[in-house]
């Protein structure tokens, strides 16, 4: 009787497994660093939507720009019962103990966007080198020789060096021809556009004015270059690069004040992250997702499983592109055209 029952229960237990395996009710935590840039509402909309049509729940939390915040996030998270997690780090190093605790336990951790060094967790993102070549090429065809500045992202940002890496690329055959004067280079602490405009206003301090390009790393910080170049009567006459497709960035390349926005549609980041993470915790290995490569290419080296989509840049020359998308309506693109 007794292993009668036994058989009972297992079978009731293979019987739920099987059911939650069908009815998804998976639960896929969300840690963001902050929402400051336009975009990660995007992100966030889109991983949203995606968990929502395979009947998975979203839950979420907003470390505020501060990675002790994050850890503590990643903590909680894994305490309401997510059976995987998507990060996007305020700075990766920082929370590692959180990451390696939650692989630790089993549950699947995807890196989104911002590499997250660790053999255990997926990594997705753009092509941060590609989108680096962007931003350079662009501003070189306006301004192949002169004084260039460049306004990197945050240092605690992997991808700030990823991007800066793909600009020299570029740049290095006019740099080594001494065409190209690097005469300016700093981190943006945060990401934050006012840390830009500072930088660029020392720069142009400095340098007397002479700056005959700006590579800047994002929209953000594009925004605050523009807004120093801006009161030295310099805005438009300055090819300056930038990448997301904010707005109001769009609005500048078609005003002409800004060159080139990289575009990274983030409506395909966030949906290919939920279906990787709802994947992941429903069993499936990092070896079995869609596409899957093997990436290297971080500060540590380490092999990591990783999906990369591909980036594209916007000028005044192919607008349309992003409105054709929907990402944009042409009255917002064109506005004061
Ligand atoms: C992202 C950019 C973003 C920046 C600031 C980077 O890691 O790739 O898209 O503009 O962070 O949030």
């Amino acid at each position: 009787m007794k292993s009668v029952l036994k058989l009972m229960a297992g079978a009731a237990i293979i019987a739920s497994m099987h059911s939650a395996a069908v009815a998804k009710d998976l639960v896929i935590g969300v840690s963001w660093s902050n929402f400051q840039e336009e975009r990660w509402k995007t992100d966030e909309a889109a991983i949203k939507a995606a968990l929502e049509a395979s009947g998975d729940k979203y839950i979420s939390a907003d470390a505020q720009s501060s990675a002790a915040k994050q850890l503590t996030d990643i903590e909680s998270l894994i305490a309401q019962g997510a059976n995987a997690l998507i990060v996007l780090a305020q700075d990766s190093d920082a929370i590692a103990p959180a990451i390696e605790k939650a692989t630790a336990e089993g549950i699947p951790v995807v890196g989104y966007d911002r590499l997250i060094e660790n053999p255990d967790a997926f990594y997705i993102t753009f092509d941060n080198k590609e989108v680096g070549r962007m931003q350079a090429r662009e501003v070189f065809k306006v301004k192949p020789e002169g004084n260039y500045v460049f306004i990197k992202g945050s240092s605690s940002d992997p991808n700030a060096d990823f991007l800066l890496a793909g600009q020299m690329e570029v740049l290095k055959e006019a740099v080594d021809a001494g065409k190209v004067k690097n005469v300016g280079e700093a981190y943006t602490d945060g990401w934050k556009p006012e840390n830009a405009q500072k930088n660029m206003e020392q720069f142009l301090t400095a340098n007397d004015n002479k700056v005959d390009a700006v590579v800047a790393s994002n929209d953000g910080t594009a925004g605050g270059a523009i807004a120093a170049l801006s009161a030295q009567g310099l805005a438009g006459s300055v090819p300056v690069s930038g990448q997301d497709g904010d707005h109001a960035a769009l609005n500048r390349v078609a005003l002409g004040t800004q060159t080139v926005s990289v575009w990274k549609d983030a409506r395909e980041l966030g949906k290919k992250a939920a279906e990787i993470a709802a994947t992941l915790a429903g069993g499936k290995t990092m070896d079995e997702i869609e596409g899957v490569q093997t990436f290297n290419g971080g500060p540590k080296g380490v092999e990591m499983k990783s999906v990369f989509l591909a980036p594209m840049p916007i000028t005044k020359d192919n607008l349309n592109v992003v409105i054709d998308a929907g990402w944009i309506s042409k009255e917002a693109a064109c506005q004061g055209v």
